[in-house]
């Protein structure tokens, strides 16, 4: 895409009537439930006049406000009296702009939306799947693939909600456990979390049991017929049930996080799963990376259980961002594992549109957002393979960019800014952890474009790459090497690395860093190994002199 296709019409901001706006937006903030306590003192403070005035004489929820007033007056006199610049405190310019933020939260990660729009096929899917676990049957266990940002996390807890509420309310016992394998990324870590969850449960379970059987005991030894629509016919019998219970509850063992042998885990988790009759749904989010940290015992476990149960289902949910990780299972495990398969296709920029207009109206203030400003977020993430998780990034950014600024609302130009802001975030990241060799090829490079050096050459960057192994001790790699982490580099988006033909000479490739180049190297000098190189650059200058 090029940027024309990203270039959306500029329109200048409607700023009528501000006063009308911040009143409206005040009164929301009161209002909503949601709203963000912080962003209060400004809001209130721009419109303190049309506010109610508050009365002293009555109840706490007044007195309330009261304080609000108190801090609105004090902020005015701060501003009014004080015309001189040098009485403004650090935060005062800060907080007199306008407030842009109705509740950022909203645009988290962290934060669940109540809606998933463009996801009704993929959740239909899947509870279509689920159904089952309400009917007392075993669901298929469900694979469910997609790139980053395409609403796989959002959509499973979504649906996994509404199951353990639906479970509740026809009172079918269906357990839902969730678990990011990128935290949670060992067998023993993962079989360890579910056995004490499903304890947990399993013990207040007992105990609402326990009370309840209490109750019928002080009855019942009062009036014997209230025996009579139950399973017991003597108050004894439901002292023995109680004790049975209280037995129970103390065999249930926690599991320590670490240090037990893994069998004894499998087994307490084995009991704690199969300790009642129920449906467990158990998610693994981001299945990839436990397969690829721990292998495929635990999936081979968890799929091979339900054989073993006897009162309980186990159903497994996977989620990956990777479609390879498949390839490096037990085909038994594939092929139990991948019963049903969702795909989660990349959001289009119309999509990611209606997402982010769905979030924004909760997360800006009204009017904070200039016309322009969500096509180019979801434009810009669009081109980012579709990710939502991206485009409300830029938003947040860009909204506080623009509050930075102090800035009436979002502008185009500051969705632009988070855009470099984000890239050049990412890029550091990607450069901070590359390993030390890829560290070395990619100084060499900087090194070589910052003596005026295009076009260059894989047979370049090795011989300034030799100089700088020796410079601080480290291996030197074989060309062979150096040229596949130059490729690495190149799909990291790191530098950009074409074949072209030499004619009779061959073909060889053009190397070019697309990457800004004085950020990147102060990330690779803040390495302490790479820190340590001085002055290369006269040795630089010295080769090419020759
Ligand atoms: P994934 O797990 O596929 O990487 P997530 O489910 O974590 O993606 O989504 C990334 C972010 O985008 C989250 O903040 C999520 O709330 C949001 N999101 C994704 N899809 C939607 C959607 N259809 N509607 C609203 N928000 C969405
Ligand atoms: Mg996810």
């Amino acid at each position: 895409m090029t940027d024309d296709d990203l270039d959306v019409s500029d329109e200048p901001t409607d700023d009528a009537s501000p006063g009308a706006d911040k009143q409206t937006s005040a009164n929301r903030a009161n209002t909503s439930a949601t709203s963000e306590p912080s962003g209060q003192p400004t809001s209130v403070s721009d419109s303190d006049e049309s506010m109610p005035s508050s009365n002293p004489d009555t109840d706490e929820e007044v007195d309330i406000d009261q304080n609000r007033d108190f801090e609105v007056d004090l902020d005015d006199v701060v501003l009014d009296d004080d015309t001189d610049d040098d009485s403004q405190g650090l935060f005062d310019d800060l907080l007199s702009g306008e407030p842009i933020f109705e509740n950022k939260e909203v645009l988290r990660p962290s934060y669940t939306p109540h809606e998933l729009p463009h996801r009704n096929e993929q959740i239909n899917n899947m509870a279509t799947i689920l159904v089952s676990a309400l009917r007392g049957d075993t669901p298929s266990n469900i694979l469910i693939y997609g790139k980053t940002g395409t609403g796989k996390t959002a959509s499973a807890k979504f649906v996994s909600q509404e199951l353990e509420s639906t479970s509740k309310k026809y009172q079918v016992p269906c357990d839902v456990e969730y678990i990011n394998c990128e935290v949670t990324d060992t067998q023993y870590r993962v079989l360890a979390q579910l056995a004490n969850e499903f304890n947990e449960k399993n013990r207040s379970v007992i105990d609402d049991k326990i009370d309840e059987l209490d109750e019928l005991l002080e009855t019942a030894t009062d009036d014997q017929t209230a025996l009579a629509d139950t399973e017991y016919d003597t108050t004894d019998e439901i002292k023995t049930r109680i004790e049975e219970l209280r037995t129970d509850r103390e065999e249930l063992e926690e599991v320590p996080m670490t240090g037990w042998p893994t069998d004894r885990v499998y087994s307490v988790f084995f009991d704690a799963v199969d300790y009642r009759e129920r449906v467990v749904v158990i998610m693994l989010d981001e299945i990839d990376k436990l397969v690829e940290k721990s292998g495929d015992d635990t999936l081979y476990n968890l799929s091979r259980m339900n054989s073993e149960l006897e009162h309980s289902r186990v159903s497994i949910i996977g989620i990956s961002n990777d479609l390879k990780f498949t390839d490096f299972l037990d085909p038994r495990v594939k092929s139990s594992l991948g019963e049903e398969e969702i795909v989660f296709p990349p959001y289009d920029a119309n999509q990611l549109r209606d997402i982010l207009e769905h979030r924004a109206t909760d997360a800006f203030k009204d009017s904070a957002l200039s016309d322009d400003v969500i096509p180019l977020c979801a434009a810009f993430a669009a081109q980012e393979h579709g990710d939502a998780r991206r485009a409300l990034d830029l938003l947040r950014t860009a909204g506080e960019l623009a509050e930075r600024d102090q800035a009436d609302g979002v502008l185009e130009s500051h969705v632009r800014k988070a855009q470099e802001k984000i890239e050049l975030d990412r890029v550091v990241e990607v450069v901070r952890t590359l390993p030390t060799q890829s560290k070395l090829v990619l100084f060499a490079i900087i090194l070589l474009e910052k003596n005026g050096v295009h076009n260059i050459n894989t047979g370049e960057v090795y011989n300034i790459y030799k100089r700088l192994c020796e410079e601080i001790d480290a291996d030197v790699l074989t060309q062979r090497r150096v040229t596949d982490l130059i490729s690495e580099l190149d799909m990291l988006g790191i530098v950009n690395a074409v074949v072209v033909s030499k004619g009779r000479y061959g073909r060889t490739k053009e190397i070019s860093l697309s990457v800004p180049i004085e950020e990147t190297e102060a990330v690779l000098l803040s390495d302490s190994r790479l820190g340590d190189i001085e002055d290369v650059q006269p040795f630089v200058q010295a080769r090419f002199d020759n």
